[in-house]
């Protein structure tokens, strides 16, 4: 064998091995993408129609794809994982669009990229599952627009806080995106939500750019008032039985945090023993709580780790022993007045670290 072949050969594997045992099936993408012959932008702007064939944007030429691309196959077949075929679709105004993946649009080599391999391994249920969720072609997006547009194909007006489509980045009124006789459901009820997806034919997500926060968030769905309506009633007639359960589900969370600030409290004793028992308590019950956002409710904070009770105490001294929030409510940038309390703020962990002096720390 030539020693390039063998060297793509070990490529290909590398990347088919990861992604399977990632996701416990494997596509061509998959492996171009692990290769690095493939960035996952690109994939998503060829799901979404902007570029005309899939191959366009994969680097290297035609000979290392095809060779690459067989490779996998062979791989996959002597590892005895079952080939099953995927749907790649977007959507557009006038249905459902099949993607292209070669130049050539040759049948043959069409099957070989929609041919993903799952591992035997997978339940046959999963499997079905698993299956579903690659052949569901994406949601329409809906934009909420934050100023005015006109729709590029009749010209109308779409205004501020109303609904626009895109499409090739060319904004659409609902009319033109045929998705004008769908009713609006706001987030905010997700039983509601679920069912009114469930029983509409046709869904599109609507979505709002927050200025503040710098990227896109949900705002709802649109969905067919007849699935809507049947949603509602259905949501009616259960809403004790989910009102109870919530309520089960509210005083098991809250139960939840309970326990986990009671380990707070003595992992953070155990690791400041000089501070005051009144501000370890305060700390972890401030740390644990589930909409804080804060680091004890993060993976390293659920598992009591060291660095993740530390920075929870850093950001109380903060709060309450520096001058901290008056700097930042001066107009001074987090980093800056970060640098300025860092003495002031190892001076207290210190202090802290160290038993029997708890009594006198500032
Ligand atoms: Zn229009």
């Amino acid at each position: 064998m030539h020693p390039n072949q063998s060297k793509l050969e070990s490529r290909v594997h590398r990347a088919a091995e990861a992604a399977l045992s990632r996701q416990q099936y494997v596509s061509a993408i998959d492996v171009l993408c692990g290769m690095g012959l493939l960035a996952s932008a690109q994939v998503d702007s060829w799901r979404k129609g902007r570029v005309d064939f899939l191959e366009r944007v994969i680097q290297g030429n035609l000979k290392k794809i095809s060779s690459s691309i067989a490779i996998f196959r062979r791989w996959a077949r002597d590892k005895g994982l079952k080939p099953s075929e995927t749907q790649y679709m977007r959507h557009s105004r006038t249905g459902t669009v099949v993607l292209q993946f070669s130049k050539s649009g040759d049948p043959g080599i069409e099957k070989s990229y929609r041919t993903h391999f799952v591992s035997p391994e997978l339940s046959e249920k999963k499997e079905q599952r698993l299956q579903e969720k690659l052949n569901q072609s994406p949601k329409p997006v809906v934009f909420q627009n934050l100023r005015e547009a006109h729709c590029s194909e009749c010209g109308a007006e779409i205004e501020q806080g109303s609904f626009l489509s895109m499409e090739l980045e060319q904004p659409l009124c609902l009319q033109c995106a045929r998705l004008d006789d769908l009713e609006f459901l706001p987030s905010g009820d997700a039983a509601l939500t679920r069912r009114a997806s469930k029983y509409s034919g046709r869904v599109a997500v609507v979505v709002r750019f927050s200025r503040s926060r710098g990227r896109y968030e949900r705002k709802g769905i649109l969905v067919e008032t007849s699935g809507l309506e049947k949603a509602e009633r259905e949501c009616l007639e259960d809403a004790d039985e989910r009102a109870v359960a919530r309520a089960r589900g509210a005083e098991r969370r809250q139960k939840q945090d309970v326990e986990l600030a009671a380990q707070m409290i003595k992992q953070i004793a155990i690791l400041f023993p000089g501070c005051p028992a009144s501000e370890v308590a305060d700390i972890a019950e401030h740390t644990a709580r589930r909409e804080s956002g804060r680091v004890g409710r993060t993976e390293a904070g659920r598992n009591l780790e060291e660095s993740a009770l530390t920075l929870a105490v850093v950001a109380a001294i903060r709060h309450k022993h520096t001058r901290y929030d008056e700097l930042l409510a001066s107009g001074v940038d987090r980093v800056t007045a970060r640098q300025r309390i860092a003495v002031m703020v190892e001076e207290i962990l210190a202090r802290w670290r160290i038993r029997d002096c708890g009594k006198n720390t500032h």
